[in-house]
């Protein structure tokens, strides 16, 4: 069995201990194995002093040029990431593509951005500015790497976009990376990390890969270093919280839950192009990655009077998915599994919880027979769809409100039809990466932006001239902001340039206005 290692201070690390077992979440079959990696706080060390300054030592534009050159070296391997992403992620081969196709994007365009920057080694921020009126002393910001460790804590469900867009702007920025993917996904990371390491030619130093838990990692971080986690709102409570952390004011950015909701305005009528629209991308936001994705939608709101028809055309196109969802490895199969047992016993709790406040339409948790698959055998849960009343979704303590559950479930919020109701049943999720509204009028619109966008990371407005080149809400490109705030964890990754503040220290340069000019190249 393929024995994969952690890569800690410039050396392969087997780790010690009993072995993890990664599984094949369709067959349960084992299918790779892990040691837990000791000595982190020598591991950061090495990636400080080491991996640090070998990165700061290129400028902006050569770090975007490894970005590039990176991008093509990881799509060089597509295919044998592919059959990786597969056999331990449970994925079907077009959940797989948009993993790994979405994470060399990802080092694509800040490779691409890098351009901007200027010669480094600092990014100037806005103009300089008089300290006050009439003063020859001006104050300028500027952006500097910061000198720690970007420690990455990702979630199993995107072990290669969530490695490889992190990355890309914690390397453009300067900063040398410790990579820590989920366990039970792990093999798709510890892959793309051998390849990077073995072909990139990496600086040294600059990355290091982490498999297995995380030990003592966080007894040692810097106040120079920043976590980037991605997980489950309690893994991101507990980081903020933990001692070291706390002590060193270590920048922390969490990505966690998100209860997503899509707004069908009132104005959308079946047989128009964004009606069809809407219902195709309700079924690739609950169906792709089996419903695993941060920005899957999980409620969805439907004017009253027009609840019926979306319910059909849902239940169609969903039970047609239902009988696809099976092995991945097989081409005739669209939905794969869970990714492990543990996420399936989760969502299947949390099916039973969301049976309180709302009625299940369609879908059976217990199902146990699937396509290419032994009876009982996977770790598999068929699309599952409810329906509330409509006083039901203005109770902000409904369970569709405050319980995500990472699968391919959904609930139906019908509402009048007006924005004020939307507002409020959106905001009862305290928080969200991602909403859609689907609409062509253009009051309803404007004001969904005033009132929706505060509880929102990004919102996505699609109409009928545009339906037919809009991109499915779930699908996070490089330039777009990805966190949210509340209970999405309050962060903020990518966006373009917004993404680098994590990575870098902002501080104001304040000098005579000619002489800080002719430092800083502004003249
Ligand atoms: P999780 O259990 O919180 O794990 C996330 C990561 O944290 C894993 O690498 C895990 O390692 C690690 N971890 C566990 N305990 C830790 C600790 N005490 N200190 C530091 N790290 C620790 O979450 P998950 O079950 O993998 O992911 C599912 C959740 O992630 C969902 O709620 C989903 O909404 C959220 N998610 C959010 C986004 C986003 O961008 N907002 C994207 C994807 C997923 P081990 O695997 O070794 O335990």
């Amino acid at each position: 069995m393929k024995q994969w290692k952690s890569y800690l201070a410039g050396a392969w690390n087997e780790g010690q201990g009993d072995p993890i077992i990664l599984h094949n979440p369709a067959t349960e079959a084992p299918v790779a194995e892990l040691r837990r990696a000791t000595d982190l706080g020598a591991a950061l060390r090495h990636a400080r002093t080491v991996g640090g300054p070998a990165l700061r030592a290129l400028s902006p534009s050569d770090r975007g040029a490894l970005l590039s050159r990176l991008a093509k070296l990881v799509h060089d391997h597509r295919e044998e990431l592919i059959e990786i992403a597969i056999d331990n992620g449970g994925n079907t081969r077009g959940d797989a593509k948009f993993d790994i196709d979405g994470g060399t994007a990802v080092l694509a365009a800040y490779g691409h951005l890098a351009g901007e920057l200027g010669p480094g080694p600092w990014i100037l921020e806005g103009e300089a500015e008089p300290i006050m009126r009439g003063s020859k002393i001006r104050a300028q910001h500027v952006l500097v790497p910061r000198l720690g460790v970007a420690i990455h804590i990702n979630a199993f469900n995107f072990p290669a976009w969530g490695m490889l867009g992190k990355l890309a702007v914690a390397w453009l920025c300067g900063m040398p990376v410790l990579c820590k993917p989920a366990t039970s996904t792990a093999a798709l990371a510890a892959r793309i990390a051998e390849i990077l390491i073995e072909e990139g030619q990496l600086p040294e130093g600059a990355l290091s890969l982490l498999l297995g838990p995380v030990g003592d990692l966080l007894d040692h971080v810097d106040p120079q270093d920043v976590i980037a986690f991605t997980g489950s709102a309690d893994t991101g409570a507990k980081i903020r919280n933990h001692p070291a952390v706390v002590a060193g004011s270590v920048r922390v950015n969490v990505e966690a839950d998100s209860l997503n909701a899509v707004v069908l305005g009132p104005d959308v009528e079946q047989g128009t192009e964004l009606f069809d629209l809407a219902i195709r991308d309700l079924v690739t936001e609950l169906t792709q990655k089996a419903g695993q994705k941060c920005t899957a939608t999980r409620r969805v709101l439907v004017p009253q009077d027009r609840l019926e028809e979306v319910r059909e055309a849902l239940l169609e196109r969903l039970q047609e998915l239902a009988s696809k969802t099976g092995d991945p490895a097989l081409k005739e199969v669209r939905m794969g599994p869970l990714s492990t047992a543990q996420q399936l016993h989760d969502a299947r709790t949390g099916v039973a919880a969301l049976a309180r406040s709302a009625e299940r339409i369609m879908g059976d948790p217990e199902r146990s027979e699937f396509v290419g698959v032994d009876r009982g055998k996977g770790w598999f849960l068929e699309p599952i769809l409810f329906q509330a009343t409509a006083e039901a979704a203005l109770d902000p303590e409904a369970a569709f409100h405050r319980l995500e559950v990472f699968g391919p479930v959904a609930t139906l919020l019908p509402y009048d039809g007006t924005i004020a109701a939307a507002a409020t049943i959106v905001g009862a999720g305290r928080g969200s990466l991602v909403s859609t509204v689907y609409s062509d009028d253009r009051g309803f619109v404007a004001e969904a932006v005033t009132r929706l966008a505060p509880f929102l990371g990004r919102l996505v407005l699609a109409d009928e001239k545009t339906a037919q080149g809009s991109m499915s809400p779930g699908c996070v490109f490089p330039v777009v902001n990805h966190g949210g705030p509340g209970r999405a964890g309050g962060g903020g990754e990518l966006g373009g340039r917004a993404g680098m503040q994590l990575y870098l220290q902002r501080t104001t340069i304040q000098g005579g206005a000619g002489p800080l000019a002719r430092l800083l190249g502004t003249t």
